[in-house]
């Protein structure tokens, strides 16, 4: 089969012959549709340092997919070739006292699916079936393929409650920017969306944001004021991993407000703590998905309108991954989609 590798340690991709993945009693084969491009895929790439300590070539890079079943091991009752699934990227241990306790999205041996383990940029892909969501039937294929980034959305956007409330969206990269139609989805009266990058903030609107503004040029506090907010925002979700923004989050909060971390810092970051002791906010850093309630969600939201696709803003067949991970560094684009299927 066909899949992009990272053949060796240094930067660059190559789309080359490889074998196809063997299943064990437990696995799934799943013929890839379509992916989508993570910013994980981009680091791993350009072999960066985070890539250089965490990757082990040769390996499949991807993690972000839809595809058919093809195949299933011996021992796997509930999923038949022919069926459109996803795969949850993160392969948990199933014995440590999280996973016993069904808090799988808490377990400390999680591998990351094209990141530990061969992943889905390629013909086809081995997962176990604990790791397979069989898609309900109407759900678009492109938002299926993004279901991974779209559940860091929704597990973001669910750690605090967000009826009525008033909430900052920090950073409208794809992720930010499907947080934000959560938001509005599940409630919220004001979503303020900061973002230095115009188009981005032009498609944050377009997702349900009540303004997006440039936190070069505005002052987060200024912008609540102008909106009537009481006393700060309710709920931030900090998507953007920059140190400035995490302080200007913390510091335009109401008191008692909820400050949900998915953004990947590149280095240590300062904060004020005083100010988290006094305003008494609750901090809490969000990792992957739920499985599988943050699964459900995402498709009970769809289900009942929620739509993530202003978001998708490129499509490639898979030959051009170059050009599909140019648009995809460029920081213009919102989700790269590449279609294996041609
Ligand atoms: P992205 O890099 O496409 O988006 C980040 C956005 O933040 C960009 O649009 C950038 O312009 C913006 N930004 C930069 N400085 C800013 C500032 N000072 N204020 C506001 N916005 C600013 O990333 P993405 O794919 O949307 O992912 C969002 C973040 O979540 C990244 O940091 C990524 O590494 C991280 N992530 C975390 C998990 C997890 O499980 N915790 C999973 C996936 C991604
Ligand atoms: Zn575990």
């Amino acid at each position: 089969m066909l899949a992009l590798v990272k053949t060796a340690p240094g930067p660059g991709l190559e789309l080359r012959e490889v074998p196809v993945p063997e299943i064990g009693i437990n696995d799934v084969l799943v013929r890839i549709r379509r992916t989508g491009i993570c910013g994980t895929d981009l680091h791993i790439a350009a072999w960066d340092p985070w890539a250089a300590k965490t990757i082990v070539p040769p390996l499949v890079v991807g993690h972000e997919f839809v595809g058919e079943i093809v195949a299933v091991g011996s021992n796997v009752a509930d999923f038949r070739p022919g069926e459109i699934v996803s795969g949850e990227g993160h392969v948990v241990c199933g014995r440590c006292r999280h996973c016993l306790a069904g808090r799988r999205h808490l377990c400390a041996r999680t591998i990351g699916l094209g990141v530990g383990r061969d992943g889905a940029f390629a013909e086809y892909v081995v997962l176990p079936m604990t790791n397979i969501w069989h898609h309900w039937p109407g759900i678009d294929e492109e938002v299926a393929a993004i279901f991974d980034p779209f559940g860091n959305a929704v597990h973001t956007a669910l750690a605090f409650p967000l009826l009525g409330e008033d909430v900052l969206v920090s950073g409208a990269g794809p992720i930010g920017l499907m947080a934000t139609a959560v938001a509005r989805h599940a409630g919220a009266r004001h979503i303020v969306v900061s973002e230095p990058n115009a188009t981005r903030r032009e498609i944050a609107l377009r997702m349900g944001a009540t303004v997006a503004v440039d936190p070069r040029e505005r002052d987060l506090r200024e912008v609540g004021r102008d909106l009537g907010l009481v006393e700060g925002y309710d709920v931030a979700m900090e998507m953007s991993g920059n140190a400035a923004a995490l302080r200007a989050a913390i510091g335009s909060m109401a008191h008692g407000g909820g400050v949900a971390i998915l953004g990947i810092p590149t280095e240590e970051i300062s904060l004020d703590v005083n100010e988290i002791v006094f305003k008494m906010l609750t901090l809490r850093g969000i990792y992957g998905r739920e499985m599988y309630e943050t699964w459900y969600k995402m498709t009970v939201m769809l289900q009942s309108g929620l739509d993530i696709t202003p978001a998708i803003t490129h499509r490639f067949p898979f030959r051009e991954h170059e050009a599909a991970f140019a648009a995809a560094r460029s920081g213009d684009a919102g989700k790269v989609i590449m279609d294996w299927t041609a």
